[in-house]
This record gives C-alpha cells, structure tokens and sequence, in this order.
C-alpha cells in the first residue's frame, strides 16, 4: 500500500487531526531512518494497537554531541519508504531540521534522574535532544499509542517518565528487542561494523547470555557477575564504556558489593572499532539472546 509521505510539520499535525476526526487511532512509530527489522517490527507492533501506523524519519541533530555521527549517521530514504510500506504503514512524517526547530529555537526538554545513570555520562545533552524531539513528535501526532524499542531502554523510560510527567495523550508501549540469529541486536549502525568487528561484537550477545544463565543459576553477586561480562568483552577486544546492573525502573546501578534481585537490567555500551553499541537484557524475565541450539 502507498503511505502518504508528509514533510511539513504543520500538515502533519492537521493530517494527524484529520484523521482521528474521522474515527481512526493512531499508531506512531518514531526512528532516525536506515530501518532494519527492529523498526519493522514495531510498526507491526503499533497496527496491533491502532488502525493506522504513522512513522516518523528524522535524524535529530540535537541527540548527538559534536564529536558523534550526525554527519555521517546513514540515510536511506528510498529503502525506508519501500520497507515501512511493505509493513503497512500509512503515513510516513520526513520533516526537515527548519521545521522541527524552528528559527530562534529555545526550549528544551530535560527528564532528570533517569538520564544521570548508563549513557548519560557519557553522552552530554543526548536524552535532552532526544526528550525534546519527542515532546515535540507526540505534540504534532496528538492523541496516540507511540511504539518504543527496549533496545534503547533508558529511552524508552525517559520517554514514558516525560508523557506522564507532561500529561501527553499517549500511550507509550515498549517493544522487545529484536536480533539477528546469531544474537547480535539490529542497529542502523551496525552498518558501520567490518566484518571482523561484526565478529567481535558476537562477545555482546554471548555475554548478555552468560550474565543470564549465571543469574538464573543463582549467581546475585553484581560485582563477580560483573567482572565475568567485561573480561569476556576485554577477551574479545570490544572497549567497554560500561556494564551495569540498574533497577528496572529507576535506572539505579546496584554497586558491586550488592546482592542483585530477581530481576533487574543488564545494560552496556562497547566500542568494536570506533562504533559504540549498546545492548541490554533484563534478568530475570528476557531469555538469554543466545539460545541455546539455534544456528548461528
Ligand atoms: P532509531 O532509529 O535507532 O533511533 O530507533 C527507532 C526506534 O526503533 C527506537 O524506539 C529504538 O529503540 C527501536 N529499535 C532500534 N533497533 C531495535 C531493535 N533491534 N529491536 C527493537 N527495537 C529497536
């Protein structure tokens, strides 16, 4: 099916109007481009709870610091359209940078707490540009049920905690990771990995593996469990920026002198090369990202 293409934000946001007036919900799917399956997969996710997907494409220059990819982040508008199509979406939302910040652009969004812990150090300003990007996105679409990939976990919490906090129309519904068999989650930017690195970065879903069976197996000591993830990164030459067990809600890291409870998030972020990836599982719930027995 064709979807409708729309760039500018004003005609969003009334085609958006237009179209609840008429008796359809929306299911609003919000990514930077270059879709893989990931983001297919939450476009079926949001045709679940609404009759209509829209997906928003825009590469927000307020998320990446001065020293990260913006410039170079990948961008494949004609094979975004061809896909989110194919997965049946109906509206697909492209605006420009002019549109989204409009000249003598002021306000910013910023969730504390949340964004204090994981990549929040590491990534100045990232979660103000992403939060205020959103609040912008959810304040054209109106009224929806907004599909967020656990991938990405501390964004998924930092946007839920902003909708509550603004009192925005919108549901916000998380989706699970999605891999490849051999376990390695998709990323747009797994684009930039070579062949050896994409070799490298199996450590990350082999680990994530171990921490769960360990931890299924009893293992509640966060600093042992701990060591057991980064020597496995550190055998395979991945740099690791950090591996932290946090409060599923909170995002507060456990110490490592800590007794983990029963379920509680896994997250890291590793440099293979010069491309950072991020992964998480949560213990205690998620299966391993390897299974065991699957072809690799
Ligand atoms: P991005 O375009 O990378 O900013 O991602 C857009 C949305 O897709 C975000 O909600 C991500 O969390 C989600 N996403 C990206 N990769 C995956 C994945 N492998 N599995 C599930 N969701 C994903």
């Amino acid at each position: 099916m064709k979807a409708r293409s729309i760039s500018s934000a004003a005609e969003f946001q009334a085609y958006c109007e237009e179209l609840r007036a008429k008796g359809q919900t929306l299911g609003l799917v919000p990514t930077m481009g270059a879709l893989h399956e990931g983001h297919m997969a939450l476009v079926r996710e949001a045709a679940q709870h609404a009759t209509l997907v829209v997906v928003t494409i825009f590469v927000n220059p307020t998320q990446f610091g001065p020293n990260e990819d913006f410039q170079r982040y990948p961008r494949d508008l004609a094979g975004d359209f061809r896909k989110c199509e194919a997965a049946g979406a109906s509206v697909i939302f492209t605006p420009n940078v002019e549109d989204m910040y409009l000249p003598g652009d002021a306000t910013r969004v910023q969730v504390s707490g949340l964004t204090e812990h994981l990549c929040g150090p590491f990534r100045p300003g990232h979660f103000d540009g992403v939060a205020t990007v959103v609040t912008k996105l959810l304040a054209l679409a109106g009224r929806c049920v907004a599909i967020f990939g656990r991938k990405d976990y501390q964004q998924l919490k930092v946007i839920e905690r902003l909708v509550l906090d603004l009192h925005l129309p919108v549901r916000v519904v998380g989706h699970p990771i999605v891999r490849e068999v051999d376990g390695l989650a998709l990323s747009s930017r797994n684009a930039y990995l070579s062949s050896e690195e994409r070799v490298r970065a199996l450590a990350i879903p082999k680990a994530l593996s171990l921490a769960v069976a360990e931890h299924r197996a009893g293992q509640r000591h966060s600093g042992v469990l701990r060591e057991r993830v980064v020597a496995a990164f550190t055998e395979a030459e991945l740099r690791v920026e950090y591996v932290s067990f946090v409060h599923p809600e909170t995002l507060v890291p456990y110490a490592d002198e800590a007794e983990l409870p029963q379920v509680c998030v896994l997250a890291i972020a590793v440099f293979s090369g010069k491309t950072r990836l991020i992964d998480n599982v949560v213990l205690g719930l998620d299966a391993p990202p390897i299974v065991p027995g699957a072809r690799g």
